[in-house]
């Protein structure tokens, strides 16, 4: 007989978890998930409920990263974990300790929670930034072999290190004390798509920052890109294949620099092309530009860099995801659908 699942999704007031709790309720699994504030119960339900029918198969219980309590009874009756939840800044935050804490040691947290609940399976969402960070930027892919540096601290930010720190504390402590847990990272691009309400992730100010008339023109920035309907499945692909076990998942599209962006953005969304920028920012002038903007001071170390990724090994599982330019153009449009971004 095989056990019936159902799955515990942290963070559920998160952008990819909505995606991922949206694909198992869809599917007929069962989902309980965490917020840190039982005030965010209502809004997670409604964005849920944008993509699925979120009735009383959706259970939502209350545990903070920074604390034991909850998390234990969170993973009872689970028999798999989907740990998404981890702070990512819009700016990067003064000591790294305050994305490090919760990132690390609420991995950890949660982990022992689902081997001691006798979850057969987790699945951590880690980042690129876990992969392509340290060494500065490349021509050829990352791949799952490739660690980034967390000692590197010029070529990295706050969130970076605590997605490196995090992931590695995650294997050492599978190696030594996982017991039967089987354990898959998944390490997403930048993930754009469709958002479901105000409170979207940091990532989406990529595209929103585009069109919404704040930048001047386009630095030199850019990204591998991948869609949150497209991560989400990733997310429940790797609790499901059996080859998926113990391993790391890169799961992102072709690198795309901010102009190559801008570009589709014009050509595809004809209520905002007025508004996305045509010229190319020296890098000189970004850095001029950043002594009076703290947000971009603390991203000049991506200037110019490219970092593309390879994502064969999840294609090797079946993943197909969708091209980027329909993630940006879904991103841009669904901005525009929520009144969060105006037309030209
Ligand atoms: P998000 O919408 O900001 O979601 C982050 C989630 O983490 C929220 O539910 C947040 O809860 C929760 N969280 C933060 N600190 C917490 C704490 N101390 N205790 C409990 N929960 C806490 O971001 P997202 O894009 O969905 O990111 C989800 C995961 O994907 C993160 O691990 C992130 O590093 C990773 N990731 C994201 C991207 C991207 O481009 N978006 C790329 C690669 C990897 P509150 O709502 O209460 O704040």
């Amino acid at each position: 007989m095989v056990e019936p699942e159902h799955v515990l999704v942290t963070g559920g007031s998160g952008y990819i978890a909505s995606f991922c709790i949206a694909q198992l309720l869809g599917e007929g699994t069962p989902v309980r998930t965490t917020v840190r504030d039982r005030a965010r119960e209502t809004a997670l339900r409604a964005s849920v409920g944008k993509l699925v029918r979120a009735d009383d198969r959706l259970e939502v219980v209350i545990a903070d990263l920074h604390a034991e309590a909850g998390w234990h009874e969170a993973c009872s009756g689970c028999t798999g974990v989907l740990h998404t939840a981890s702070p990512i800044p819009s700016r990067s935050p003064r000591n790294d300790d305050d994305l490090v804490r919760p990132a690390r040691d609420g991995a950890l947290r949660v982990l022992q929670a689902a081997r001691d609940a006798g979850v057969r399976r987790a699945v951590m969402t880690s980042s690129t930034a876990a992969v392509a960070y340290g060494s500065g930027g490349r021509s050829w892919p990352f791949t799952e072999a490739d660690w980034s540096d967390p000692g590197a601290r010029a070529d990295s930010s706050a969130y970076e290190r605590s997605k490196m720190i995090a992931e590695r504390a995650a294997w050492d402590w599978h190696a030594r004390e996982g017991g039967a847990l089987e354990l898959v990272t998944i390490c997403p691009g930048a993930v754009l798509g469709p958002v479901l309400s105000p409170d979207f992730s940091a990532s989406i100010d990529i595209v929103k920052r585009l069109i919404d008339g704040s930048l001047p023109g386009l630095p030199r920035f850019g990204w591998p890109l991948v869609d949150v309907r497209d991560i989400a499945d990733l997310h429940v692909r790797a609790l499901r294949v059996p080859q998926a076990a113990n391993q790391r998942l890169i799961g992102a599209g072709p690198f795309t620099w901010m102009e190559d962006i801008a570009r589709v953005l014009r050509e595809n969304v004809p209520e905002v092309a007025a508004k996305v920028p045509r010229r190319r920012l020296p890098n000189w002038l970004v850095r001029l530009s950043a002594v009076a903007d703290p947000v971009l001071r603390g991203r000049l170390f991506e200037l110019g860099k490219q970092r593309p990724v390879s994502a064969d090994k999840a294609r090797q599982l079946g993943w197909t995801p969708r091209r980027n330019d329909a993630a940006i153009i879904d991103t841009a449009n669904s901005l525009l659908a929520q009144g969060i971004v105006k037309p030209a």
